[in-house]
């Protein structure tokens, strides 16, 4: 098979390897990397997914798009190292699953995207003995989730700026108690302080020797491994070899949604991809009826990492229809809708019903949901609306892509009871903290990078 190339969504820039897509991130004509083709697995290893461990599956669904540039065993320990934590299918009525993406080191499902993102730049610089320093603002979960992903690496160090009076206490101790190649600053100011003194330190020439980077979330090296979960779960439920499955999946920047449209492009059987956002419906209303709008401000949702009004990840499903669309959301060349609507069904769910979806699936069925899962539960409820009777009783995954102890206050309000938290955040409280603070000056941020990680001959 010949090697894959990844080509801008914009289509005004060079063709680069997955290297160089890995550690640019984002294109020079601000488009984002797709491959060039998709590689289609055969029946043989689809079959085998079965009986293999979640990192095994991994490896497989990997190792199509890497093995040209990865050689195969270290693919293998990268996804051993970064997937040590279990996957739960979880059944609830008839055949439809909850499969939860919550027991990483953060109790999100970004855990799968960014640990292995981590692993394959880290191999990539060890190999190239160069280091790369991380630099990144949070306002709260993106600082513990980039600070987990990269831990313990060792050729790239990860600093993180956070508003000293903006983040909970659990945020600040899951980024501040890890030490060793993840450091922090709490800043005396604002949220929007600390991204402008990240951002003028990415600008600064004399800081051009610190190799700075920023662990975005359009990286290539997040998709991907993002594919690789709609295997598993299929592999684990399906009834018969070429059972085809529904995936509802629910969506913000829609990075968690392409994996399983990439899932399907390698041969997965999947007969619908249902995707289920909050009250920011663009997507769903572009479905409909082929035109585009963001909504801007993005609209404000219980289920807040899903705020989100135009998902930057849409040129990538667009691309892969064969349609453009630019990072500002102009259509340049239509996809073909017809197939699109053949493939996805979008719904959009409110507040209201999200709330009364975690009251009801915990009333009816035990099942513990947090807004973001509670959507996606919504979502498939409406979906069986649409199909046919004796559709109803074919294989469903719903994908609950965060712990419920990540959102005990809704929990609280909704089942009058407090969840009980997940392995990874036990313990946090009796944990060190380790981090120095800051003044919100650019002079006093740019001392600490030179005083810290200059190296002086
Ligand atoms: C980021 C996030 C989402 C949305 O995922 P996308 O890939 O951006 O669509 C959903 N739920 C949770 C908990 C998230 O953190």
């Amino acid at each position: 098979m010949k090697a894959i190339s990844y080509y801008s969504t914009n289509l005004k820039a060079p063709e680069v390897s997955f290297r160089d897509a890995l550690l640019k991130g984002q294109a020079p004509d601000r488009g984002l990397y797709m491959p060039d083709h998709i590689p289609v697995l055969d029946d043989e290893t689809l079959k085998s997914f079965s009986d293999l461990p979640y990192h095994k599956v991994a490896y497989h669904v990997l190792e199509a798009f890497l093995n040209k540039e990865v050689p195969r065993d270290i693919i293998a320990a990268l996804v051993e190292d970064a997937y040590d934590y279990p996957v739960p299918l979880e059944r609830v009525d008839r055949r439809q699953y909850v499969m939860r993406l919550d027991q990483g080191p953060t109790a999100s499902f970004k855990d799968f995207a960014a640990r292995m993102m981590g692993r394959l730049m880290n191999h990539f610089l060890e190999k190239e003995n160069r280091e790369l320093l991380i630099l990144t603002a949070t306002s709260g979960d993106t600082g513990s989730a980039i600070a987990n992903a990269f831990y313990g690496l060792d050729n790239i160090k990860v600093l993180i700026l956070f508003p000293e009076k903006e983040v909970t206490n659990r945020q600040r101790k899951q980024m501040t108690t890890l030490g060793q190649n993840v450091s922090v600053i709490a800043i005396d100011g604002k949220f929007d302080d600390c991204q402008a003194m990240v951002k003028q330190a990415f600008a600064d020439p004399d800081l051009d020797m610190l190799n700075l980077s920023s662990a975005n979330s359009i990286n290539i090296g997040r998709l991907l491994p993002q594919a690789v979960y709609y295997f598993y779960a299929w592999a684990r439920l399906r009834e018969q070899t070429d059972e085809k499955a529904v995936f509802v999946v629910p969506s913000g920047n829609f990075g968690d949604m392409m994996g399983g449209m990439i899932a399907r492009r390698m041969g997965l059987p999947v007969k619908r991809m249902v995707i289920a956002v909050n009250e920011n419906d663009e997507f769903p209303t572009f479905l409909h009826t082929g035109k585009y709008e963001k909504i801007e401000p993005s609209r404000n949702c219980i289920s807040s990492a899903m705020n989100v009004g135009h998902p930057s990840n849409l040129s990538r499903l667009v691309a892969l229809y064969g349609g453009v669309m630019d990072e500002k959301g102009t259509i340049h060349k239509m996809p073909d809708m017809a197939d699109m609507q053949r493939d996805i069904a979008a719904v959009s769910v409110d507040d209201g019903e999200t709330r009364q979806t975690i009251a009801d699936a915990w009333n009816n069925y035990r099942l513990l949901l947090e807004p973001h899962g509670a959507v996606g539960w919504a979502g498939l409820q409406h979906y069986l609306e649409m199909i046919d009777e004796k559709e109803r009783n074919e294989l469903f995954v719903v994908l609950e892509t965060a712990h419920p102890a990540k959102f005990p206050e809704q929990i609280r309000q909704i089942l009058e009871f407090d969840p009980e938290l997940p392995p990874s955040l036990i313990g946090l409280e009796d944990k060190e903290e380790k981090f120095d603070s800051l003044k919100h000056s650019y002079d006093a941020f740019k001392q600490y990078l030179v005083d810290h990680y200059m190296k002086h001959p």
